[in-house]
C-alpha cells in the first residue's frame, strides 16, 4: 500500500533517463544547432557560429560535400553534418549531390539518427539520441513502414498504428507535410472518427515532442519543475497570472508556457501584455535565468518547442478535427514533454462557457492527458472545474491584471482564490513539497497572505522586460495608481438591472461573447486585442438587485452599441427567490488509474 502522503506514482522514465541532454542554441541564422562528431576515420572541423551552434565540415567520402552549409543556414563554408541530428531520418542530403545518406533507429527511445560511416564505431547503439532538430523520421528500426494511404487506410478501417507508423504518418518532415497535407489531413480525420488507444496516443506525444528542442534545467531543480495548463476557460480565467508566482515562493521552479486567446477574451499572454514593457518571448536561457532570479516565468511557446504540434494544429484548424481527444491529448503534452516538468495539473473546464458542456466530455480529456502525461514521466493530475459564471469579478485583459494583483496581495473574489490554491495544492503534493493537496492549499494561501507571492510577480516582471520602477508601482501601489499605470478605457458605463429579483447567476458565454465584439479577444491568430476593453461584474449569485441597481461596469471605446447592451442583460439571470446553493467550483480530481484518489 502507498503511502497516502506521498506524491501519485508515474511511470519510469525514458530509459536510459531523460533523452535530452542540454543543446547547443539553434545558429541565428536558424540552421539547428548541430555538433560535429570526431570519429575514427572521419574527423570533422567545427567553428562556432554566432548562436553557438557547430558548422561542421565533412571530408568527401563521409557522405558529404564541400560546399555550403547543407541545412541551409546559408552561413557558407563547410556544410552541416551530424551523426545524431536525424534531420526528419530523410538522411543528410549533400547539396547537389542527390545521395541520401541512410538512417538507423535508437534502440531504446526509436529515434531515428541518420547512419554515417564509422559511428557505430564510437557510439554504441542503445544511446538515447533524440533528434536535435528537425522531425522525426520516416524510417524505424523496423524497417521502413508503409506508404501514407496504406496508413490512412489502416486507420480509417479502425486498425491499431504501429509506433514507427504514427511517427509517419503524423508528424512527418516538412517537405514531406508540403507534399502530403492531404494526406495527413486524411490521417488525422481517420483519428479523429476512429479515435487512438493511449499507447498510440503517448507514440503521437511523443514523436510530436521530439521534433524539436527540449529544454533542460540545473540539476538542483530536479522535481521541482512544474506547470499548469487550462483547457480554456472562456471568461476571466486570470489564475495562472497569480498561481505562477505563488507557487514559486513555495519553492517551486515554473517555466509557464501560455497561449493567446482565440476564444472570446484573451489569453494569459494577452493579459500580461497590458502591463507596459512585458515580454513574452524568452529564449530558453532567459527563461532559466527568470526562474533563477524569480521562480517563475510566463512565456508563448517558442517556435522551437514541438514545431509538429504548430503544423498538424494548423492541419486540423482546416479539417475540423481540432476536437479529437488524442489529438489534444498530444498537441498540449507534447509541449509539455519538451518543457522537461517534474510535475503538471490540468485545469480541464466544463460547463456553459467552456469547451466541454458537460462534466462527463471533460473527465474523457481529463483521463486520457492524465493517463499520457503519468506514461511521459510526468507526475499529472487534472482538476475539472466548472465555467459557466466568470471566474472573479473582472473580464478583459488589464482589468484582470488588477484582478489577480489582488488575490496576489491576499484579497481578491473568492472563487478565484479558490482555484489558484486547489490547482496549487495539488502541485505542491505531487512534487513531495507537501503531505496532501488540503496543505498545499495552505501554503498557497499563506503565500498569498505574506506578500512573498506579490513579490515574486514584481520579480517575474523584472525578469521579463518590465523596468523596475513600473513593476514595483504596479504590485505595490494603491488600486487606483494601478488602474492608471495600465491605463483606462475612453468610455466607462454601467448597465442597470431591468427588474427586481435575485441573482441566480451571471452567464459568462454572453458577456464573453459581446467583449469580443468590442475587441477583448481576437477572431483571428495575430489579431490586435484592446487590453483596456473589459467588464466588471457588481453582483453575484445570491445577491438581490431592485430595477435601475447598476449590476455591470464596461469598459470600451464607445463601440457598445443597443444590440450588445440587449445581450448583455441576458447574461443577467434574476428569480424570485434566492438561489440554491450553487454547486463547487471544483466538481472533480482525476488521478492515475490505480491511484488512489489524492489526499486531502
Ligand atoms: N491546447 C493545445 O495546445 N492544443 C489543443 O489541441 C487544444 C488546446
Amino acid at each position: 500500500m502507498r503511502d497516502p502522503g506521498s506524491p501519485p506514482p508515474v511511470s519510469p522514465p525514458c530509459d536510459p533517463p531523460p533523452c535530452d541532454p542540454p543543446r547547443p542554441l539553434p545558429c541565428p541564422t536558424r540552421c539547428p544547432g548541430i555538433r560535429v562528431h570526431r570519429r575514427s576515420r572521419v574527423v570533422a572541423r567545427g567553428h562556432r557560429a554566432r548562436g553557438q551552434a557547430w558548422h561542421g565540415q565533412v571530408p568527401a567520402g563521409a557522405g558529404g560535400s564541400a560546399g555550403t552549409c547543407g541545412i541551409g543556414c546559408g552561413l557558407g563554408g563547410p556544410r552541416c553534418v551530424d551523426a545524431g541530428c536525424g534531420r526528419g531520418g530523410l538522411g543528410v542530403r549533400p547539396r547537389g549531390a542527390g545521395a541520401v545518406v541512410p538512417t538507423r533507429g535508437c534502440r531504446r527511445c526509436h529515434i531515428v539518427v541518420p547512419a554515417v560511416p564509422n559511428r557505430s564505431a564510437s557510439r554504441p547503439k542503445s544511446e538515447c539520441s533524440r533528434p536535435k532538430s528537425g522531425w522525426p523520421a520516416q524510417r524505424d528500426r523496423d524497417g521502413p513502414p508503409s506508404p501514407l494511404p496504406t496508413l490512412i487506410r489502416k486507420k480509417r478501417d479502425g486498425e491499431r498504428l504501429e509506433d514507427a507508423e504514427i511517427r509517419v504518418s503524423c508528424a512527418a518532415s516538412p517537405r514531406a507535410l508540403a507534399q502530403g497535407r492531404g494526406q495527413i489531413g486524411a490521417m488525422l480525420m481517420a483519428i479523429r472518427l476512429r479515435g487512438r488507444d493511449a499507447g498510440e496516443t503517448l507514440a503521437l506525444t511523443r514523436a510530436m515532442a521530439t521534433s524539436g528542442r527540449a529544454l533542460a534545467w540545473p540539476p538542483a531543480w530536479h522535481g521541482l519543475v512544474v506547470d499548469k495548463h487550462s483547457n480554456g476557460g472562456a471568461c476571466g480565467d486570470k489564475v495562472s497570472l497569480a498561481l505562477a508566482p505563488a507557487l514559486a515562493a513555495c519553492g517551486c521552479k515554473v517555466p509557464m508556457i501560455s497561449g493567446r486567446g482565440l476564444g472570446h477574451t484573451g489569453g494569459t499572454l494577452d493579459k500580461l501584455e497590458a502591463i507596459p514593457g512585458f515580454r513574452v518571448s524568452l529564449s530558453p536561457e532567459e527563461m532559466c535565468s527568470a526562474l533563477e532570479r524569480a521562480g517563475c516565468c510566463i512565456v508563448g511557446q517558442s517556435e522551437e518547442l514541438a514545431p509538429a504540434d504548430r503544423v498538424l494544429y494548423g492541419l486540423r484548424d482546416v479539417t475540423a478535427t481540432v476536437d479529437s481527444v488524442p489529438l489534444i491529448t498530444a498537441s498540449i503534452l507534447s509541449k509539455k514533454a519538451a518543457e522537461q516538468l517534474s510535475a503538471l495539473v490540468l485545469d480541464v473546464k466544463f460547463g456553459g462557457a467552456a469547451l466541454y458542456p458537460t462534466q462527463d466530455s471533460a473527465r474523457e480529456l481529463a483521463r486520457s492527458l492524465v493517463e499520457v502525461g503519468t506514461q511521459l514521466g510526468i507526475r499529472t493530475v487534472a482538476v475539472l472545474s466548472r465555467m459557466d459564471q466568470p471566474l472573479g469579478r473582472a473580464v478583459g485583459n488589464a482589468l484582470e491584471v488588477l484582478e489577480a494583483l489582488e488575490c496576489l496581495d491576499g484579497g481578491g473574489p473568492p472563487d478565484l482564490r479558490q482555484l489558484v490554491t486547489a490547482l496549487g495544492g495539488v502541485l505542491l503534493w505531487q512534487c513531495g513539497k507537501v503531505a496532501g493537496a488540503a496543505q498545499g492549499r495552505e501554503l498557497l494561501g499563506r503565500a498569498l497572505d505574506d506578500g512573498s507571492a506579490r513579490r515574486t510577480f514584481e520579480a517575474m516582471l523584472g525578469a521579463q522586460g518590465v523596468p523596475p520602477d513600473t513593476a514595483q508601482r504596479l504590485c505595490s501601489g494603491t488600486p487606483a495608481q494601478r488602474r492608471r499605470l495600465l491605463g483606462t478605457a475612453k468610455v466607462c458605463e454601467e448597465l442597470p438591472a431591468l427588474q427586481d429579483g435575485w441573482v441566480q447567476e451571471v452567464r459568462a458565454l454572453p458577456l464573453a461573447q459581446v467583449l469580443h465584439g468590442l475587441g477583448a479577444g481576437r477572431a483571428r491568430a495575430g489579431d490586435p486585442v484592446d487590453p483596456l476593453v473589459g467588464a466588471e461584474l457588481l453582483v453575484g449569485a445570491g445577491q438581490h438587485l431592485r430595477a435601475g441597481e447598476p449590476w455591470l461596469r464596461v469598459h470600451h471605446e464607445g463601440t457598445l452599441g443597443a444590440g450588445g447592451r440587449r445581450a448583455l442583460q441576458d447574461a443577467l439571470c434574476l428569480g424570485p427567490e434566492p438561489p440554491r446553493d450553487p454547486p463547487p467550483l471544483v466538481a472533480e480530481t482525476v488521478v492515475p488509474a490505480g491511484a488512489p484518489p489524492a489526499p486531502q
